[in-house]
C-alpha cells in the first residue's frame, strides 16, 4: 500500500486552528489526554481478550510507557492496548470523536469571543479537544499503531494543519505509539521532572502503570502513578483533585464534578460505585439515543460503557464507574440486560442517587437550583417512565411559579394552596417569563392562587400522563373549568365587590353576537372568570388538548388539525362593556362589532404566540377600525 493523504473533516480544521493558536493556558493537559486514550485502549483490549485468547491473555501486563528523547526532541506515549486499523485512524483521528457537530464549533467559537472580552477563560477546561491537544506542543504528530488481531500496522502523520497521511508500517506487538515532535519552545515537556509532575497531577488515578523509560545510561524505568484503579482505593486516601481528574477521564468531560458518590457495598451484593453528577450539561444530553454512559467493570476489568441496565435513561447525566463482584466475567454485553444481579445494583444505585439529591436539595437549595437548571428536564422524564419511583422523583422536582422568582417544590405549593382550591394549577409554554405574563393568569394572580410555570417540552408529557400529586389534580390554567369562583379571595371585602360587579355587567348580547360572527372558528364564547386586565383570551375547552401542546405536536409534524378554542370575554373591561352596548342596541350584527370580534380573536392568538389566520383580512379590519376611530 502506498501513502494516502486525507483532509480533516471541516470542523477539525477550524478546531486545530483554535487549538494551535488560541489556547495557551494549561498546555500540559495534552499528556493527560494521551494517557487517558492509552488507558481506554488497554481497557478495550482486556475486555476483548476475555473472549478471544488470540488477542492476549486476560492478565497481560497492560501498561503505558513514556519515552523522552531530548536530543531528537521527541516524546512518545506508548500503550499495549487495542490499537487502530486504517479505517479507525481515518475515522477517529480525522473527526472530533465526542461531538463533531457545528453546534460544538459554535460554542467553542463563542467561548473564544468571550475569552477575548474577559481573558483567561480556560477553553480546554470547558470543551476539551482530546487527541488534538497534542498539537499544542508539537510541530508534527506521528501515530504508529497495530490493531489487536489484525495483520497490518499503520502510521498516521499530521502537522495539524488540515491534512494527514496514512501508510503501512511495522510495530512490535499490538498497541499504539503516539510520537510528538515537540516544538522548540515547548522543550520543558521533555524533562523527566516536568513529565513526572504532570502525570502525578492529572493521571495518578489511572489503573495501569505509567512508566517513564530510562533517559540516561544506568537509569531504571520508573512507575509514575499509584497504578491502582481509583475506585478500589480507600476514600480517605483520595484527594478531591484525584476524584476530579478521574471524573475528567471516565466521563470524557472537562468541567468540575458537582457531586461525587463513592461507595463500597458488601453483603448480599458486592459492588463499588464511583459516580459523578457534572456541573454543566454535556452537548449530547438531549441526543435521541438517550444512552447512559456509566462504565461497568467486573472485578476491575472493564466490560462496557454502554450498559442500559445499569441506570435508567432519565439518569443519563450521571457519569462514572460501577465495579461488580457478582457478575460473571465472561458475560456478554447482550446478556447483561437480563442479569438479576444487575437489576439489584440498578435499584440500589437509583435509591442512592435520589437520597443524595434529596439531601442536597434540603441542605443547599441554591446549589440544587443550579443542578436543577442543568438536568431537571432530564430527571422529569422519570416521572412518566419510572412509575415505581414517581413519588421519589416528585420530591426532587422543582418549578418556577408565579409565587416567587426562585424554584419551588410541590410540597411548598400544596402547603400554600388557598381555601377552596382543590387543584394544582399550571401553565405551559416555551419560556417561563413569557408565560407568566399570560392573560389567562390574571384572575389567578388576583385571587392569590399560585400557578406553576412549565417551560420544558417534557412537561407536556408527564403532566398529561400523570394527573395527580398528593390526591390533587394538575389543572391547566389555560383551560375551561378552572373553578376559580370556589377559591376564597384573600381579602373577603373584595369578594363582595366582585359579586356586585358580576351582577352589573351582563354581556349576553355581546357573547351571542360574537358567536354568530366567529361561527366555526371558535368552539364557544364565554364570560371569563380569569381575566382582570385583558379584554379577551383563548382557552382550551375542558377535555381538549392544551394550546401549547398542540403547537408542539404540530412543530414535530405529529398533528395537522387545530382544535377550535374557547374565546373568553372580560365583562369588566371597558372595551367589552362598550361593545356590549352596541350589540344590545342593534337587531343584526353591526359591522364594527363583527370587526371587533375578529380583531379580538386575532389579538388573543397573537398573545398565545400563534399566527394570525388571515393577515390580509386582519390588516384591513385594523385599518378600518382605526379610520372610524380617527374620523368620528
Ligand atoms: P475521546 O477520547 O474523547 O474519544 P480523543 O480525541 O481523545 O477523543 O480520541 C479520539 C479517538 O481516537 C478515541 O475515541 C479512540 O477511538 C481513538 N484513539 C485515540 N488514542 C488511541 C490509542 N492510544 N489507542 C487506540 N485508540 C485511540
Ligand atoms: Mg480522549
Amino acid at each position: 500500500m502506498t501513502k494516502e493523504t486525507f483532509t480533516f473533516q471541516a470542523e477539525v480544521g477550524k478546531l486545530l486552528d483554535i487549538v494551535a493558536h488560541s489556547l495557551y493556558s494549561h498546555k500540559e493537559i495534552f499528556l493527560r489526554e494521551l494517557i487517558s486514550n492509552a488507558s481506554d485502549a488497554c481497557d478495550k483490549l482486556r475486555y476483548e481478550a476475555l473472549t478471544n485468547a488470540d488477542l492476549g491473555s486476560g492478565d497481560a501486563e497492560y501498561a503505558i510507557s513514556i519515552t523522552s528523547d531530548k536530543k531528537g526532541k521527541m516524546l512518545t506515549i506508548s500503550d499495549n492496548g487495542i490499537g487502530m486499523n486504517r479505517d479507525d485512524l481515518a475515522a477517529t483521528l480525522g473527526t472530533i470523536a465526542r461531538s463533531g457537530t457545528q453546534a460544538f464549533m459554535d460554542q467553542i467559537t463563542a467561548a473564544k469571543e468571550k475569552k477575548k472580552e474577559k481573558g483567561g477563560v480556560d477553553l480546554i477546561g470547558q470543551f476539551g479537544v482530546g487527541f488534538y491537544s497534542a498539537f499544542m506542543v508539537s510541530d508534527t504528530v506521528e501515530v504508529i499503531t497495530h490493531k489487536a488481531g489484525e495483520a497490518t500496522a499503520y502510521k498516521w502523520v499530521s502537522d495539524g494543519r488540515g491534512e494527514f497521511t496514512i501508510e503501512e508500517a511495522t510495530r512490535d506487538g499490538f498497541g499504539t505509539d503516539v510520537i510528538l515532535h515537540v516544538k522548540k519552545e515547548e522543550k520543558e515537556f521533555l524533562e523527566a521532572n516536568r513529565i513526572e509532575q504532570i502525570v502525578k497531577t492529572y493521571s495518578d488515578h489511572i489503573g495501569i502503570p505509567i512508566n517513564l523509560m530510562p533517559m540516561k545510561k544506568d537509569e531504571e524505568q520508573r512507575t509514575l502513578n499509584a497504578a491502582s484503579a481509583l475506585w478500589t482505593r480507600e476514600k480517605k486516601d483520595i484527594t478531591p483533585e484525584q476524584y476530579k481528574e478521574f471524573y475528567h477521564h471516565v466521563a470524557h468531560a472537562f468541567d468540575d464534578p458537582w457531586m461525587t458518590l463513592h461507595n463500597r457495598v458488601e453483603g448480599v451484593m458486592a459492588y463499588t460505585n464511583l459516580l459523578y453528577i457534572p456541573s454543566s450539561p454535556p452537548f449530547d444530553l438531549f441526543n435521541p439515543d438517550r444512552k447512559s454512559s456509566v462504565k461497568l467493570y467486573v472485578k476491575k476489568i472493564f466490560i462496557t460503557d454502554n450498559c442500559d441496565g445499569l441506570l435508567p435513561a432519565y439518569l443519563r447525566f450521571v457519569k462514572g464507574v460501577v465495579d461488580s463482584e457478582d457478575l460473571p466475567l465472561n458475560i456478554s454485553r447482550e446478556m447483561l440486560q437480563d442479569n438479576p444481579a444487575l437489576g439489584k445494583i440498578r435499584k440500589a444505585l437509583i435509591k442512592r442517587i435520589f437520597t443524595e439529591l434529596g439531601k442536597k436539595a434540603e441542605k443547599s437549595p441554591e446549589e440544587y437550583a443550579t443542578f436543577w437548571d442543568s438536568f431537571g428536564a432530564v430527571l422529569k422524564e422519570g416521572l412518566y417512565e419510572d412509575t415505581d419511583n414517581r413519588e421519589k422523583i416528585f420530591e426532587l422536582v422543582r418549578f418556577k411559579s408565579t409565587y416567587s422568582d426562585g424554584q419551588i417544590s410541590l410540597k411548598e405549593y400544596t402547603a400554600r394552596m388557598k381555601e377552596g382550591q382543590d387543584a394544582i394549577y399550571y401553565i405551559t409554554g416555551e419560556d417561563a417569563e413569557q408565560i407568566a405574563l399570560s392573560p389567562q393568569l390574571e384572575g389567578f394572580k388576583k385571587k392569590g392562587v399560585e400557578v406553576l410555570l412549565l417551560a420544558d417540552p417534557v412537561d407536556e408529557f408527564w403532566i398529561t400522563a400523570i394527573g395527580l400529586y398528593d390526591d390533587k389534580m394538575f389543572k391547566s390554567a389555560t383551560r375551561g373549568g378552572a373553578d376559580l369562583e370556589k377559591v376564597v379571595e384573600a381579602d373577603s371585602d373584595k369578594k363582595d365587590d366582585k359579586k356586585d360587579d358580576k351582577k352589573s355587567s351582563n354581556i349576553d348580547p355581546l357573547v351571542a353576537a360574537f358567536k354568530v360572527a366567529l361561527g366555526e372558528k371558535i368552539k364557544d364564547v364565554r364570560v371569563s372568570e380569569r381575566l382582570t386586565d385583558s379584554a379577551v383570551c383563548l382557552v382550551a375547552d375542558e377535555g381538549d388538548m392544551d394550546i401549547h401542546l398542540e403547537r408542539l405536536l404540530k412543530q414535530h409534524k405529529q398533528l395537522e388539525e387545530s382544535t377550535p378554542r374557547v374565546l373568553e370575554l372580560n365583562p369588566d373591561h371597558i372595551l367589552i362593556k362598550n361593545l356590549n352596548k352596541m350589540a344590545s342596541k342593534s337587531e343584526g350584527i353591526e359591522a364594527s362589532v363583527e370587526d371587533a370580534a375578529w380583531l379580538l380573536l386575532d389579538q388573543a392568538r397573537i398573545v398565545e404566540g400563534e399566527k394570525v389566520a388571515d393577515p390580509v383580512a386582519f390588516a384591513k379590519r385594523l385599518a378600518s377600525v382605526m379610520e372610524r376611530g380617527l374620523t368620528s
